[in-house]
């Protein structure tokens, strides 16, 4: 039989009622003959839920035990997934990621998967069952303890699913019809793309689109899985939603593909530090060590031998970042002024594969950016994205001017 991987995000989860329409949609495609691997998240609002009482319990956390605690809400949803399917007569049975098991790393919520053993789900599609609910986000370490895959994970779960079994495609059930220019929730004028190349995906992805995680889209473009974003609200045809694809099956793109915004940044500059070789290492070392995910870095020219060092990592982490500049400062590793930690940024950014090819996009974005008084605080840019740092403020005017001035609402 050949197998199709459904995933269920949140909101299309979020009640009991919603389970019964995603289980009808899963009904109907193992009508057609399919083995279905149903993937489904917490109920919209639970992770988040989790989150607090773990931060609430304890501010620098175990790792470990805020796995532990996190992970549990996609069991709830995979339990009452496959009792609905009963209810509905599909042969169908839950799974935990322990139980499969999805082999990860140890690096708590943020784990990695290294390998999905596909021989006991195998054997029960073997046996006349039709469905296989599995949790997503949640793993196993190699040292038997309970992962996650960082927010957004089960998309990511999916795919790493669709691949070992080899699927004939992998959709991504969520609150939107697939993939749009920018958010359309925050701006209207936003339009579906009907394909999207994967690079493009990774970077609108990595660069804060969170329709799909950015591990997923990885693993897609390496795995070659037909991935496609699709509305669990709406009546689906075969070809509806948003098709990830490879470059090469896309006929006409704009330069710019979409505009993509991050609203969790904080932007710390380290003021007045000693100038001289070996600084970016020494600062950014303990960075890392402290688990901080630096960004943009920028380091101003120098006076005097002094100089001021500015990067830019989620809000989450400054107190961490904080702590780990204060001891590298106490050892006497460096050597700061002052540092000031601005969290009222956020990260706007333009991406297309045209940029290779076209000259222009950056000087456009920063005269858009201008016409409308904002003021651009950080840059940085790669082949196919620019992005910059703003007052978190304009973060929605900023979005909605560049999607009109590159006139993403029009096709290419
Ligand atoms: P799920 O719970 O189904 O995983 P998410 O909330 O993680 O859903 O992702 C879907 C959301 O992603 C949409 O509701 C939308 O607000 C947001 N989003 C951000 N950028 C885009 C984009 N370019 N296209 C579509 N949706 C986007
Ligand atoms: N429930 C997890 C989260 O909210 C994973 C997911 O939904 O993909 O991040
Ligand atoms: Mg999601």
């Amino acid at each position: 039989m050949p197998v199709l991987v459904m995933k269920f995000g949140g909101t299309s989860v979020a009640t009991l009622d919603r389970i019964r329409r995603a289980a009808k949609r899963v009904g109907v495609e193992v009508s057609k003959g399919y083995d279905v691997i149903v993937i489904v998240s917490a109920m919209s609002g639970e992770t988040n839920k989790l989150v607090g009482y773990v931060e609430e319990t304890s501010p620098l956390f175990d790792a470990r035990e805020y796995d532990a605690v996190v992970a549990s809400g996609e069991n709830v949803t995979a339990g009452l997934m496959a009792l609905t399917l009963q209810e509905m007569d599909v042969p169908a049975r839950s799974w935990q990621g322990w139980q499969v098991p999805v082999k990860t790393t140890s690096a708590h919520s943020a784990a990695r998967i290294e390998d999905i053993p596909t021989d006991n789900i195998r054997q029960k599609f073997g046996e006349g069952m039709k469905v296989a609910v599995v949790a997503g986000f949640q793993g196993i370490s190699p040292e038997g303890r309970i992962t996650t895959l960082g927010r957004g994970g089960s998309d990511t779960t999916a795919v790493a699913f669709a691949a070992a079994f080899g699927a004939e495609r992998c959709d991504i059930y969520t609150d939107v019809d697939g993939v749009y220019t920018t958010d359309p929730r925050i701006c209207e004028k936003a339009r579906k793309l009907d394909r999207i190349a994967f690079e493009e995906m990774l970077e609108l992805a990595s660069l804060g689109a969170k329709v799909l995680q950015t591990r997923s889209v990885e693993l897609a473009m390496r795995y070659k899985v037909r991935l496609r974003v699709v509305s669990s609200f709406e009546e689906q045809s075969d070809d509806a939603g948003t098709l990830v694809c490879a470059e090469e099956d896309i006929m006409e793109s704009n330069v710019v593909a979409g505009v993509a915004y991050s609203r969790d940044e904080a932007k710390m500059t380290l003021v007045s530090v000693a100038d001289r070789p070996g600084i970016a290492a020494a600062i950014f070392m303990p960075l890392s060590e402290a688990g901080v995910n630096v960004d943009m870095i920028v380091q101003n020219i120098s006076e005097e031998g002094r100089t001021d060092m500015t990067f830019s990592c989620p809000t989450n982490q400054v107190q961490r970042a904080e702590k780990a500049l204060a001891e590298a400062k106490t050892r006497g590793d460096i050597n700061f002024h002052d540092l000031v930690a601005d969290t009222a940024v956020a990260k706007i950014s333009v991406v297309g594969i045209g940029m290779r090819s076209h000259t222009g996009v950056a000087a456009k974005m920063f005269k858009v950016l201008s016409d409308e008084g904002i003021n651009i605080k950080v840059i940085t840019t790669s082949e196919i994205k620019i992005s910059v740092l703003i007052d978190r403020k304009y973060m929605e005017l900023a979005v909605q001017a560049l999607h009109d001035a590159f006139e993403l609402e029009k096709t290419g």
